[in-house]
């Protein structure tokens, strides 16, 4: 896997301050993305273990409250096991801090419908996630108020919930209308 960027004390992608991994290749090719040059596999650095430890001492960072995967497309399945093995070890490292992940798949219907790869891996993956921002961005629905996520069809799920409910279950750490945190 290779990635484009990594941004430390983001507040832009989940609560508090983050860590965000932005990795390389995405095959949605939605009209309008934010982030086109991560459409290709190739682009940006290759994602190393030295990678992995640039991240967890970044995430050593009492401030930062946890880790967030985006790209690019993180469920690719060429993405997957890489990224499997960072959240392993980030676990371990700070199992108390928050995993959210974007993807252009939906959750029930492509990765919970086993569409992406082995499942072993990709049942792993979503193990460690505290919310999937799921669903293509779609640029007939793009709402600049709306906080993390840039189209009204995407959504924000609990992952844990939504496991072990056997349905979707949105992420309800929100007053109002979605556009506010608590
Ligand atoms: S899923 Fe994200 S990175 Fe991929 S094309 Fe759509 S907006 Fe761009």
């Amino acid at each position: 896997m290779n990635y484009a960027m990594i941004k430390n004390w983001d507040i832009a992608n989940g609560p508090g301050v983050r860590v965000s991994l932005f990795v390389s290749g995405c095959t949605h090719r939605c009209k309008g993305c934010f982030n086109e040059v991560a459409w290709d596999f190739n682009y940006g650095e290759p994602f190393t273990q030295q990678t992995v430890e640039q991240i967890l001492a970044m995430l050593s960072t009492p401030q930062i409250k946890g880790l967030t995967l985006l790209g690019g497309e993180p469920f690719e399945v060429q993405n997957q096991p890489a990224l499997v093995d960072l959240l392993r070890q980030v676990k371990k490292a700070y199992p108390e801090k928050s995993i959210w992940a974007f993807s252009g798949y939906l959750l029930d219907r492509d990765i919970l419908g086993r569409k992406l790869g082995p499942w072993e891996i990709t049942e792993e993956f979503l193990s460690y996630l505290d919310v999937l921002v799921d669903g293509p961005f779609v640029e007939e629905k793009k709402d600049l108020t709306l906080r993390f996520r840039g189209s009204s069809n995407q959504r924000l799920i609990d992952v844990p919930a939504t496991l072990a409910a056997g349905k979707i279950v949105l992420w309800n750490d929100w007053q109002g209308n979605g556009r506010q945190m608590k």
